[in-house]
C-alpha cells in the first residue's frame, strides 16, 4: 500500500541498497567503518551503548526493577490487575541508540534500520517467546496511518522469524486513534479502547498468540489487542518489542 510520496522514498531506498553492495558498510549511528563479519551495521563503540533488557524484570509485564538483584518476579500493579497476556518481553531498553533507530525507522521511514532491529529481536530471550507461539500477530495500524506511514512497522518486525506462521489479517484496527504520544496512562487506555476486533475468531481459538510491535510503553495498546484476542478465544497472548521505555 505505497502512496506516491512512499513510492519515491522506496526508489531512494533501492538506490541506496545498490550502492551499499560496493561501499565499504558503514555505522548507522556513528557513521564509523564495520566490519564485515558483523551481524547488522552498528559498530562495536555504538552497540556497547545499547542497554539490553536483562532479568530481573516483572515476571509478566516485563517491568525492569531499578534494583539490579533478585530473580525475575510479580510487580506490584500486575498482582492487583493482571495484564490480559501472559508476558511481555522487549530486546532492549528504549534509550541511546535503541531510541534513535527505533524513531529513525518508524517516523523517518530509514529501512535500512529494519534489518539492525530484526537483529535484536532474535536476542534468546526474545526467540524464547516466538518459539512458544503457534501465530504472530503484529499490531495492526488504522488504514489511515497506514497510507500516511506507508508500512506496517509491527508487520516488518515480525518478519524476522521467516520460520513462523505470521497472520497479519487476523487482528483488525476497527478505530482510527490519535498518537499515543504525550497522553497518560489512563488516556492511552481510553484511546485505544474498541480499537480492535477479530472478524474470525476461528482463527485464534485455543491458540499461544505473540503479538509483535515496535515499542512497549505504558502496555495500553497491546493489553486491548490481548483483551480482544482472549476474548476472541485465544488460549494465551504474549507480546514481543523491540524495545520498551524504562520506567525510573
Ligand atoms: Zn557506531
Ligand atoms: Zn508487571
Amino acid at each position: 500500500m505505497l502512496n506516491s510520496g512512499s513510492a519515491a522514498s522506496w526508489l531512494t531506498q533501492s538506490a541506496f541498497r545498490v550502492l551499499d553492495f560496493f561501499l565499504p558498510r558503514l555505522c548507522l549511528f556513528c557513521g564509523g567503518v564495520v566490519g564485515e563479519e558483523a551481524g547488522a551495521a552498528v559498530c562495536p563503540d555504538c552497540e556497547g551503548q545499547i542497554e539490553w533488557v536483562e532479568s530481573p524484570v516483572c515476571s509478566c509485564c516485563g517491568l525492569i526493577f531499578p534494583s539490579r538483584e533478585g530473580e525475575d518476579r510479580l510487580c506490584g500493579p500486575c498482582q492487583t490487575d493482571p495484564p490480559p497476556f501472559a508476558r511481555a518481553r522487549a530486546a532492549t531498553v528504549y534509550d541511546g541508540p535503541a531510541a534513535d533507530a527505533v524513531k529513525r525507522f518508524k517516523f523517518g521511514r530509514r529501512m535500512a534500520y529494519l534489518p539492525v532491529l530484526q537483529h535484536w529481536l532474535k536476542r534468546p530471550r526474545c526467540r524464547e517467546l516466538v518459539a512458544a507461539a503457534d501465530i504472530l500477530i503484529p499490531v495492526p495500524l488504522h488504514r489511515r496511518r497506514l497510507q500516511s506511514r506507508g508500512f506496517n512497522q509491527a508487520l516488518l518486525l515480525a518478519r524476522a522469524f521467516p520460520e513462523a506462521r505470521l497472520e497479519r489479517e487476523t487482528l483488525a484496527r476497527v478505530r482510527h486513534t490519535d498518537p499515543q504520544i504525550g497522553l497518560n496512562p489512563k488516556e492511552r487506555r481510553d484511546n485505544v479502547r474498541r480499537a480492535f476486533a477479530v472478524p474470525r475468531p476461528e482463527e485464534v481459538k485455543g491458540k499461544n498468540v505473540l503479538l509483535v510491535d515496535d515499542l512497549y510503553t505504558t502496555g495500553a495498546t497491546v493489553r486491548e489487542c490481548a483483551r480482544v484476542l482472549r476474548r476472541a478465544g485465544a488460549a494465551q497472548v504474549e507480546v514481543l518489542t523491540v524495545a520498551r521505555v524504562k520506567h525510573e
